[in-house]
């Protein structure tokens, strides 16, 4: 079986990564490149910590927005999947890269493979809504984390027997690499000891970034918070941007470059609690049982609120103070059991699927 993976972005290489490995041996696996992050603390660290192979293919589209994105993806994808025609493209999640991806495969006639299907914030103003649903209604295999992502592509009409839920591929990356995390040597870095409390937080949604009267409101209540605990924020670039055309530095906070996925996963592990806007993010620390608040008004993975530590906060910056408030001032959560199939075996079920098909298809 000829394998096609297209991966672009942070969050892609923590999912692509179990299922390239799932597959080897099995099948042969091109890996294809976008360049949608491409510096080194966004791409190269990911593939290091991860023990991703090298891209057989960089298709360098750089930074830029989604549309010039998803134009370059499609002209310089398209004469890759032309000549030697894979069996399936894999694409996964929800970035720009994803639907690229996927829109590249249909247009060549090559089945389709969606890792992370079926989730939805029902929110349409989010370009990572748009691209979950246009992919799932590309794609031929659905591969969902969660029970209701199978509620959601059933009443949307997708045929049941594209519909395979297996788990959280993030979950396999997060389980093999934790015996390997070390929160007392990042901290170290930060001037921090390696027993400190600290809040970590992420944020570079457009809904949370692009504002800048949404950013200010924020940051000034990280700052007010940092009187209490340190706060560490690793800068995404595109907030980094944001925070520079804005004149904005935060007084009391540990604003940093964005970290590899082993350093971040350390400062999950060890931290008081998590303040985000990032998906993953809110699956990570459900299953490490870390608090979660979330700077969304709704979330796509509504099983990190109802069976794990995420609470949905709103964008709302008054909100965000009161609730870290009551998180610092609350007492130690009940610990609760993990979503079911959020196990390490997520890929292992895919690759179980992927080649059982690929048999049928060859006999
Ligand atoms: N992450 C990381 N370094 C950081 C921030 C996040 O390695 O400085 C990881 C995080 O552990 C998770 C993934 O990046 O695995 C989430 O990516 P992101 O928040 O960019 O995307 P989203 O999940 O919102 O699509």
């Amino acid at each position: 079986m000829k394998v096609l993976h297209v991966v672009g972005a942070r969050p892609n290489f923590v999912k692509a990564a179990p299922v390239i490995r799932a597959l080897a041996g099995g099948a042969r696996q091109t890996l294809v490149h976008t360049g949608q992050h491409h510096d080194a603390a966004m791409s190269q660290v990911f593939f290091d910590d991860l023990d991703l192979p090298r891209p057989d293919l960089d298709l360098g589209v750089g930074y830029d927005s989604p549309s010039a994105q998803t134009g370059r993806i499609l002209m310089r994808l398209g004469p890759v999947l032309a000549p030697d025609r894979p069996d399936i493209c894999v694409v996964y999640g929800d970035v720009t890269s994803t639907l690229a991806g996927a829109l590249a495969a249909a247009q060549h006639g090559v089945p389709l493979v969606h890792v992370e299907a079926g989730l939805r914030s029902r929110d349409r103003t989010m370009p990572e809504e748009r691209n979950r649903v246009l992919t799932d209604h590309l794609a031929d295999w659905l591969f969902t984390p969660s029970p209701d992502a199978n509620d959601n592509l059933a009443n949307e009409g997708v045929a049941p027997a594209r519909i395979h839920l297996v788990g959280n591929v993030m979950i396999d990356s997060l389980k093999r690499l934790l015996p390997r995390t070390d929160p007392g040597r990042v901290l170290s870095r930060l001037g921090l000891p390696a027993n400190a409390r600290y809040a970590l937080v992420t944020l570079h949604r457009p809904a949370t970034v692009d504002e800048s009267a949404v950013l200010r409101e924020v940051l000034g209540v990280l700052a007010e918070a940092s009187r209490r605990i340190p706060i560490v924020f690793p800068v995404h670039p595109r907030t980094r941007a944001r925070l520079a055309a804005a004149s904005a530095t935060p007084p009391g906070l540990h604003l940093i470059p964005p970290l590899g996925y082993l350093d971040f996963l350390s400062l999950e592990k060890a931290a008081t609690l998590v303040i985000t806007d990032s998906g993953g993010v809110q699956e990570e620390t459900t299953w490490l049982g870390i608090p979660c608040l979330t700077f969304r008004d709704v979330t796509e993975r509504p099983i990190t609120v109802t069976e794990g530590t995420n609470t949905v906060v709103g964008r709302n910056a008054g909100r965000l103070r009161d609730a870290i408030r009551s998180a610092l001032d609350g007492g130690d959560r009940e610990p609760r059991p993990r979503p079911d199939l959020w196990d390490g075996h997520a890929a292992a079920r895919i690759a179980a699927v992927l080649t059982c098909e690929g048999d049928r298809a060859a006999d």
